[in-house]
């Protein structure tokens, strides 16, 4: 059995949605197929939030945005006129309960973490529903199954849990065991699962990816396809770098590496549960399903160059922490990432010396983050500067530490290129060398390594 991922970006319309209904239908019997929300449905759910929080008035026009987006798919997807019906009675069901949900927020205006995760998913219900049943009005035997009810089990923690595998595949395998068959097809939503104590917890933004990995290791599946609009990892960004290559082969050190830098391919975290359980991805181009695409093993494959992909992210901003003889001071360090945690704040990455700490976070959080560690009394730290308008370079291949000379020809590309390296970060992975510059010297740091290491 294969486990397969349709990400929004495939249901990106109506049209692109028909596509894959049809290429679902031709290779999907057997399989489960974890999906995404439709295209932008998660933010608009989130934002409906925040407008709830603010003023009732805009809850009715967020519930019907979402029958509008959801009716029209059904009536593009779903031919049989009795199941589009019974789809729409069914969206209606679902629109009135979420309904109910912002009015309690705008009531109460408080919008609990419990609260945001139970919202967040609906996208990924809906959208599952639907295609199921364009599925089953073509004649698939189809269904759709929910994961709080199958019982995918998390360890609880809102908007970023982690699944518990050990429970969910009992619960999985001893389901499969007797509902599988060979031309049956099962839908599933991704993103979310149920805590022990039965609350819905979401495992974070993009999180699809992961839910579909959990569910592959959970039921030992013979492989784990990532279904895309695009052909796989490259060797570049396409925006950079106007031919980059497609990656045929991969560790999952290296897709971790990847996934984390930036590359859209995949979520960072989709490589935890399938390496345990030694299961291979496959990332396919949903617009040509017959292309290779890139398979990423645990051996990966070496090539001569030794790097595979050029990566970066602008989505980075770096907190400088200056204090004295940090290397002698015990708890600094905690203190200051103790009390980010404890705010939410999502750390990175974080490069020491004596005198300063670096802390790579996220750009929207960067801010916020110099704030939250000025209420830490007595202050640790002398100041604190914030950098924005920076990028993270990544260079990834397996063995990185391994081989003389990468790192030198890394730097001589960016030194040609007259570009001035910020921060470097080399030796905690073996398989992902990070440097940052400045924003703007970003394109020309990407072109010149991909032509040092690639042309
Ligand atoms: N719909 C969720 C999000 O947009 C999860 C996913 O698409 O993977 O974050
Ligand atoms: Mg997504």
């Amino acid at each position: 059995m294969k486990v397969i991922k349709i990400g929004g970006g495939c249901f990106k319309d109506e049209a692109a949605a028909l596509a894959i209904i049809k290429l679902i239908y031709k290779r999907g019997k057997g399989n489960i197929f974890v999906l995404s929300a439709f295209s932008g449905v998660t933010d608009l759910l989130l934002s409906g939030i925040s407008d709830a929080l603010k003023d009732e008035n805009t809850i009715s026009p967020i519930i019907n945005k979402l029958k509008t987006i959801h009716y029209s798919f059904i009536n593009y997807l779903i031919d049989d006129k009795a199941e589009k019906n019974t789809q729409k009675q069914k969206i209606i069901l679902i629109l009135q309960k979420l309904e109910r949900f912002y009015f309690g927020i705008n009531f109460t205006r408080e919008a609990t973490p419990r609260m945001r995760d139970i919202i967040a998913c609906y996208g990924e219900r809906l959208s599952s529903l639907i295609v199921a049943s364009a599925l089953l009005s073509r004649g698939i035997n189809a269904s759709c199954l929910m994961p709080h009810k199958i019982g995918i089990i998390t360890d609880g923690k809102y908007s970023y849990a982690s699944a518990i595998i050990s429970k969910t595949s009992k619960n999985l395998l001893t389901f499969f065991k007797k509902h599988a068959s060979k031309d049956k097809i099962f839908f599933i939503p991704g993103f979310y699962g149920i805590s022990e104590s039965g609350e819905i917890t979401t495992f974070g933004r993009g999180g699809s990816d992961y839910s579909a990995a959990v569910i592959a290791a959970a039921i030992k599946a013979d492989i784990l396809e990532i279904w895309k609009d695009t052909e796989g990892f490259m060797t570049a960004d396409p925006d950079n770098i106007k031919k980059p290559k497609l990656i045929p082969k991969l560790s999952y050190v290296e897709a971790a590496e990847l996934a984390y830098t930036g590359a859209g391919i995949l979520h960072p975290r989709t490589v935890e549960p399938v390496k345990k359980a030694k299961i291979d991805i496959a990332i396919k181009n949903t617009y040509s399903p017959d292309a290779p695409g890139s398979l990423i093993t645990s051996k990966g494959h070496k090539t001569s160059s030794i790097i595979k992909s050029v990566s970066y992210t602008k989505n980075i901003a770096v907190l400088k922490v200056h204090a004295s003889g940090i290397g002698a001071r015990p708890g600094i360090l905690s203190q200051i990432t103790e009390k980010l945690f404890a705010k939410g704040v999502n750390i990175k990455s974080v490069i020491t010396s004596q005198t300063c700490i670096s802390i790579l976070l996220p750009k929207n959080d960067i801010d916020r983050s110099q704030s939250i560690i000025q209420t830490i009394k007595p202050k640790p730290y002398i100041r604190s500067e914030k950098s924005k308008n920076v990028a993270l370079v990544s260079i990834v291949g397996d063995g990185i530490l391994r081989h003389k000379g990468i790192a030198a020809k890394c730097f001589t590309a960016t030194y040609d290129a007259d570009v001035n390296i910020q921060m470097i970060s080399f030796g905690t992975s073996n398989a992902a060398l990070y440097f940052i510059v400045d924003a703007d010297d970003l394109d020309k740091t990407i072109k010149a390594l991909h032509s040092n290491f690639f042309e």
